[in-house]
């Protein structure tokens, strides 16, 4: 269906949206079948058939990367037992072009492949099969072909045997209640589906202009049905606090957004965006009713994603592309910005008690992590490829050289938010910066569902910026530093405006870098082919990457060394490491003696202070907030009911 707007623009543009949707409609949708013949061995069989193949090859793929995760996830592994055949039922042999490919040649204009797929792994990337359920991301699930992008999809799920299933998804729902449709690709890849014995649980909302959408909870949990209402009470606290960030909430199409949610005992940890609906997942169990609060935090975090990313999304990330790995520079707004507000909404939402310090944690942690000098926030989004539950066999140096864009883009978020309040004396605030991205790039919707008509590039961030602050200069010079370039925004000012003091954690303290971070073991004791450790074996190792520019890493110790003496004293443990330190003030020299494959290495030590920082609020070191800083602390955490 298409839900009608009230500008004569709007009409124009849901006219156009029509006529696309029942042109794309008039062709034969791929069709797919998905069942679950014995959910215990943890396998879906899926059949899907391509009608209309206008080529004389059909180039089935598996996905190798899935919304919102940004690495290469290789789902073809999983798929066994492949055959193909025309549409007469003649059996054709497929050729493997690629690992992720399969290629079907002398068919009658269609072409249908029937395959299993093993899945066992609960999260909002891979599939999971199992007697409670089926928890399908659909490219872990569904082989899809080169050239039908644009083609819809009907979809029928069949329940395991005597199972208490249900489906709860985004697809399109049809009169049979285990039939649904997709427009295209793209929507039926982002469409998660649960088919379980969920508790559901929902409620209305309404937009300014009156229309109202339901939002549903379909959660699969061990608990008690009615641990439910607190988490569905939670839910409508913070979808209504979120739209207001955009002043209203989008359009969801067929009219509704769902929460999937899995906490189970022997499920994993996730939450993932997508259009209409989110995968929200833990490990844990709802037999205590505590735990319903500790999932708060990730339903926050991925509702604000039907904004941002959703419908906000950068031009990097549209169409796409399940063929490899998504790179985007943007994914400090996109994800950080969200990382941001997450929180912010529950605080608003009174389900988090106020905790400026938390709010802007992520700033401290920036601050204090020396990777910061090798790469911008855009730098740092493009690395997402190998940073998102990406998987790698050799060495990397991502924990020195890598802060997530997640912390980073939460950093910018605190700057840009504070620095537009204190420019403004709070009038303007980053929720008018995200209302802006909003209404240019968001709002207008696309020609087809899960197409985004107006993605955004850094530049488009940039000048929205520029509107919002109404200052092109401000604009160009926070982006140039802080966005683009690898300077720090002045985050003690910025904090003081709210009551908040950033300031020395350990002033004066020795410091080598090596203190907390980086050692461990206390003894090692390597095992050696007799089985002992000799005399050059105990020490300290040192159990992590040496951070960059530390004293540690100026006198040459790295990651393996074995801290074997200091000051001419032996070191047996850390205790004795850190005593040796400890002695020391800044600006002194401390000869050390480490062992690195079986050799001992003499090194100069020389001691810095202690550079680490940390954020407390203003009340807690006995000076009072003024009435200045108390407004605007209040104004930054205040729900924005109106
Ligand atoms: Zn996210």
């Amino acid at each position: 269906m298409c839900f009608g707007g009230n500008s004569s623009r709007s009409i124009i543009a849901t006219a156009v949206f029509c006529f696309v949707a029942a042109s794309a409609s008039a062709q034969p949708p791929v069709e797919y079948k998905v069942s679950f013949p014995a959910p215990e061995h943890h396998y879906a069989e899926v059949e899907v058939t391509w009608p209309d193949v206008a080529t004389a090859t059909l180039e089935a793929r598996m996905s190798r990367s899935s919304p919102g995760r940004y690495a290469i996830h290789e789902f073809a592994k999983n798929v066994f037992d492949v055959h193909a055949f025309d549409g007469r039922g003649k059996e054709l042999k497929p050729s493997r072009p690629s690992a992720y490919q399969w290629d079907v040649t002398g068919h009658d204009g269609a072409v249908r492949i029937i395959y299993k797929v093993f899945g066992n792994h609960v999260d909002g990337t891979y599939l999971a099969v199992d007697e409670s359920h089926a928890h399908m991301n659909m490219p872990a699930t569904l082989m899809w072909a080169r050239g039908f992008d644009m083609r819809p999809a009907r979809i029928t799920f069949q329940p395991a045997q005597n199972s208490r299933w249900r489906p709860a998804t985004q697809l399109y729902p049809t009169s049979d209640p285990w039939t649904f449709t997709a427009p295209n690709l793209q929507y039926l890849m982002d469409s998660p589906t649960e088919l379980s014995d969920y508790t559901l649980r929902s409620f209305t909302v309404k937009n300014p202009d009156g229309q109202e959408f339901t939002i549903q909870t379909a959660v699969h949990h061990d608990g008690d049905p009615s641990v439910i209402t607190e988490y569905a009470a939670a839910a409508e606290k913070i979808v209504n606090e979120a739209a207001r960030v955009f002043g209203e909430f989008p359009v969801f199409e067929n009219g509704t957004y769902t929460f999937l949610g899995d906490y189970l005992p022997w499920g994993g940890g996730d939450g993932m965006e997508h259009r209409n609906s989110t995968v929200v997942a833990q490990a844990t169990s709802f037999r205590n009713p505590q735990a319903v609060r500790g999932t708060f935090d990730t339903l926050s975090h991925e509702f604000f994603h039907c904004w941002n990313v959703e419908r906000i999304r950068p031009k990097t990330l549209e169409p796409f592309n399940f063929e490899g790995a998504n790179i985007s520079g943007e994914l400090w707004l996109a994800e950080g910005f969200t990382q941001y507000y997450g929180p912010l909404i529950l605080t608003r939402a009174a389900l988090l008690p106020p905790d400026p310090p938390d709010l802007v944690q992520s700033a401290v942690t920036v601050i204090n992590n020396p990777a910061r000098q090798f790469r911008s926030a855009v730098e740092m989004s493009q690395m997402a490829p190998f940073s998102d539950a990406a998987v790698s066999i050799d060495e990397n140096n991502l924990r020195t050289t890598f802060i997530s864009y997640y912390t980073y883009g939460a950093a910018i978020a605190a700057a840009l938010d504070l620095s537009l309040r204190d420019r403004s004396n709070g009038k303007i605030t980053l929720d008018d910066y995200m209302r802006a991205m909003w209404m240019v790039h968001g709002k207008p919707g696309g020609p087809s569902p899960a197409i985004i008509a107006k993605p955004y590039t850094l530049k488009d961030a940039r000048d929205r910026l520029a509107e919002v602050s109404g200052d092109r200069t401000f604009a160009d010079d926070f982006f140039d530093k802080y966005i683009e370039g690898r300077e720090l925004p002045n985050y003690e000012k910025l904090f003081a405006r709210v009551g908040l003091v950033l300031r020395k954690r350990n002033a004066g303290a020795p410091w080598v870098g090596l203190m907390d971070q980086a050692v461990g073991g206390g003894r090692s004791r390597r095992a050696r082919p007799s089985g002992n450790p000799t005399a050059a074996d105990v020490g300290v190792h040192v159990s992590g990457l040496v951070n960059w520019g530390t004293p540690a890493f100026q006198a040459g110790i790295e990651e393996g060394d074995i801290i074997t003496s200091a000051d001419g004293r032996a070191i047996a443990t850390i205790d004795d490491w850190q005593a040796a330190v400890r002695v020391h003030k800044p600006g002194d020299s401390m000869p050390v003696e480490f062992n690195r494959h079986g050799t001992i290495v003499k090194a100069t030590m020389h001691i810095g202070e202690d550079p680490t920082v940390e954020v407390v609020m203003l009340e807690s070191t006995g000076k009072p907030l003024s009435p200045d800083q108390k407004m605007m602390r209040d104004q930054w955490l205040m729900s924005k009911k109106r």
